[in-house]
């Protein structure tokens, strides 16, 4: 059995989550078991952009702030990284740390930030799809990762969990290099378990105190949780955590795709330690709304001819709110196939070349990318 650990947590507070996160970890038989002294620890936020902490886009620092502590307890040297969308520079990663509370805390509790934006090309030869990777040095300059995932929803994956943040570890822009060459959500999916394959993170810990629901994974509703999840096994985190929210495992190509690898997909696999998961159940969470699906595969299997067609001509297409929109060009900059183009100061999608990625949604700062079926399908449907 997989172990799993779950403890509620209800607020931000800095005692409530050092405590939290400390019974989390102390159910799994405590730091000292992944970190020894002298150990430089890699913590995996996911700081997706430049988002506040109270926007739930991002892993609040204050559990960061308490995974760092007990590290330091265990003798370790804690550093606070990811890589964000759009470049992966020096410049870039001080204005998101410095949005989403990260420079705060660390300079609060001592704690430093990677500022160390060279790749690596790896190889992989277990990976499945990706046999080789460019990642962040800084992951090969560490002795042991931890995972610092956020609870949200995520318009090409549905969940974006502990396995998906690890694409992070991809540096900036490559990662749209990555989404050229894995079109296909199941590629896409195989690529992130080939990533968290390689990254093998010593512990994963999953901040569900708010997490996102809605048009995730940055234009969602922020919706109180009110727990925190530990694992030495992302995978089974990630069926414990859409388990708590009322997703069923098999919706998400991940979780499917890992238990096609005995990884674990199944949440009668998992050992739950801690609060009751039924007790903390979230009801209503809502997921996006071009995710409510399963309508063409009733009929057709996904691979086949016609379920491909039909979703290429009426599949969910992202939908510009020009109102909002700043004209930032950030959508257009990142996106992966160079779909979009600007006019009149304003996003313009060509459908021909759009691979249904979404970086466009994720990545605007206004919230003002939708993701929408046409109405046609809509009314078919
Ligand atoms: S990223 Fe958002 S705000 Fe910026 S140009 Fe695109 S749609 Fe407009
Ligand atoms: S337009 Fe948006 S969804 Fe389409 S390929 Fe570009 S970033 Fe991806």
């Amino acid at each position: 059995m997989e172990r799993v650990s779950i403890v509620k947590c209800n607020d931000y507070k800095t005692q409530h989550v050092f405590d939290s996160v400390s019974r989390s970890i102390e159910l799994l038989g405590g730091m000292n078991r992944f970190v020894q002294p002298g150990m430089k620890v890699l913590l995996k936020c996911n700081l997706l952009m430049r988002k506040k902490p109270e926007e739930a886009a991002t892993t609040h620092p204050e559990i960061a702030a308490a995974v760092a502590g007990l590290v330091k307890e265990a003798g370790g040297i804690p550093i606070i990284a990811d890589s964000p969308g759009g470049l992966f520079t020096q410049r870039a990663l001080r204005g998101v740390y410095r949005a989403c509370g990260m420079e705060a805390i660390a300079s609060r509790d001592q704690i430093e930030l990677n500022y160390n934006v060279d790749a690596v090309e790896k190889s992989h030869p277990e990976g499945k799809i990706i046999k080789n990777l460019t990642i962040m040095k800084a992951l090969e300059e560490t002795d042991a990762v931890i995972n610092i995932a956020k609870l949200k929803t995520h318009g090409m994956t549905l969940f974006t969990g502990a396995v998906k943040n690890l694409f992070g570890v991809i540096p900036g822009t490559t990662k749209a290099e990555y989404h050229l060459r894995m079109k296909r959500l199941e590629d896409f999916s195989d690529m992130l378990l080939d990533i968290s394959t390689y990254v093998k993170p010593a512990l994963s810990i999953m901040d569900a105190v708010i997490g996102m629901e809605g048009q995730g994974p940055s234009a969602g509703d922020p919706r109180k949780i009110g727990a925190i999840l530990a694992s030495t096994n992302p995978y089974a985190l990630d069926v414990a955590c859409v388990s708590l929210v009322g997703i069923a495992p098999d919706m998400v190509c991940t979780i499917k795709r890992a238990g096609e690898r005995g990884l674990c997909s199944d949440i009668k696999d998992i050992a739950l330690l801690g609060d009751s998961l039924d007790e903390l159940k979230i009801h209503n969470f809502k997921i996006p709304s071009h995710k409510h699906v399963g309508f063409i595969e009733q009929f057709f299997s996904e691979d086949s001819f016609i379920a491909r067609f039909i979703n290429n001509r009426f599949g969910p297409m992202p939908v510009f709110d020009y109102q909002g929109c700043i004209g930032c060009r950030d959508c257009e900059k990142n996106c992966p196939p160079k779909a979009i183009s600007m006019a009149d100061g304003k996003p313009v999608v060509n459908m021909k070349k759009c691979i249904r990625c979404y970086c466009c949604q994720e990545l605007c700062p206004q919230k003002t990318v939708r993701i929408r079926r046409s109405r046609l399908f809509e009314i078919f449907r």
